[in-house]
């Protein structure tokens, strides 16, 4: 067979406007910002990966700096290459480049599809085949007030659009916090339930102290209540068997989900593919959590339907994927840059399956929403 070699690769900034402002524990956004990455192969193929981070807050990249950092740094060790080698190549990336996980994970989601597109198959068969050809979907309520949240709610059940939720918390005292997502909680009661993200922002004391009161309430989960370095302080609330605690910020390499595993600190891991590096990443995550019996969750960067995509092929290939997921981005998003959005119908979304990622770019929208001139930072 003729070698597959990477011939380009292209990045360029895409800012698509929110339906609603967003309340992160750190800052408000009204727009999202995506790298969209192609790589052009030899057989005259063109993959495409989207980059994206929930803030610079989260984890310190930005659509910029995967921008900088691909374009001067990664691209040039790669182009030329054999694009079939996949696992050689990220090697070779994570040699020569420390950390960037989520420009590298946008490098691979682009290989992938442009691989799947050669083999005439959706990625999900590369990585080893479906467990679940749809996911169920939590969606995320930030409307930034209690009562806001609980109509919200309450509606997406009423017209069978999600079932379950999420709250973001942190931009108040932990305490703050607590009461109102136990506000929430019993507000919706009856109808459904909800999982509380303080976005690492909580100190052991105070969470420790609302762990019987989450219990009385029956939250499904406490993500990343405390600082993504603090493992010891995971351990010790998951040893109270309260209410689940699910690390995020906590776990993004293998190495993170040994160590966790390892010290017992959490009962599920959220899975992300950006963070991880990738696809192959999140899965080779996902393999040390199955050993250990943690469960995995399907979180979210809040991909446009490209990443979306790329994200549904990786969990749905994963057989621990207790939780669900929280693909909620395009959803979230006001308008797409692709012909063909994923599909998220009654709070189930599902896996797409034609070959590579199964998405094709509209190139009118990709135009339209191409960064003009230099901005950085929140929108
Ligand atoms: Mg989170």
């Amino acid at each position: 067979m003729e070698k597959i070699t990477i011939k380009q690769i292209t990045t360029e900034l895409i800012d698509i406007p929110i339906k609603r402002p967003h309340q992160f524990s750190a800052v408000k956004v009204s727009s999202k910002s995506f790298l969209l990455l192609r790589i052009e192969l030899s057989n005259g193929y063109t993959g495409i990966g989207e980059g994206t981070t929930p803030g610079i807050f989260w984890n310190g990249e930005s659509v910029e700096t995967m921008k900088v950092v691909i374009d001067n740094y990664m691209a040039p060790l790669i182009i030329g290459e054999d694009a079939v080698k996949l696992e050689s190549l990220l090697q070779t990336l994570n040699r020569q480049v420390r950390g960037n996980h989520f420009a590298k994970a946008t490098i691979e989601m682009a290989l992938f599809d442009g691989l799947g597109k050669t083999y005439d198959v959706p990625v999900h068969q590369l990585l080893g085949g479906l467990c679940r050809d749809r996911l169920n979907v939590r969606w995320a309520l930030a409307s930034g007030t209690p009562e806001g949240d609980i109509n919200e709610a309450k509606e997406a059940v009423q017209s069978g659009k999600y079932d379950v939720f999420k709250i973001k918390s942190g931009k108040e005292s932990a305490r703050k916090d607590a009461e109102r997502s136990l506000l929430i909680a019993g507000g919706i009661k009856g109808y459904s339930t909800i999982g509380i993200d303080p976005n690492g922002s909580w100190d052991r004391l105070t969470a420790m102290s609302w762990m019987d009161a989450f219990f009385e309430a029956r939250i499904d989960f406490l993500e990343q209540p405390l600082a993504p370095y603090d493992i010891e302080g995971l351990a010790k609330l998951t040893a109270m068997k309260k209410v689940p605690v699910m690390a995020d910020e906590s776990v993004a390499t293998i190495h993170d989900a040994i160590r966790l595993a390892k010290e017992q600190a959490v009962h599920i891991f959220s899975l992300k593919i950006h963070k991880a590096g990738g696809l192959k990443n999140t899965i080779k995550v996902a393999g040390i959590a199955e050993a250990a019996g943690i469960s995995c969750f399907g979180g979210t960067s809040l991909e446009s339907s490209i990443g979306t995509a790329a994200c549904l092929h990786a969990y749905g290939s994963i057989p621990n994927l207790d939780y669900g997921c929280e693909l909620f981005g395009p959803d979230w998003l006001a308008d797409e840059i692709v012909r063909d959005p994923v599909v998220c119908k009654e709070g189930q979304i599902y896996v797409p399956d034609k070959p590579g990622l199964g998405i094709e770019l509209d190139e009118q929208k990709v135009q339209l929403y191409a960064r003009k001139e230099k901005v950085g930072g929140v929108h």
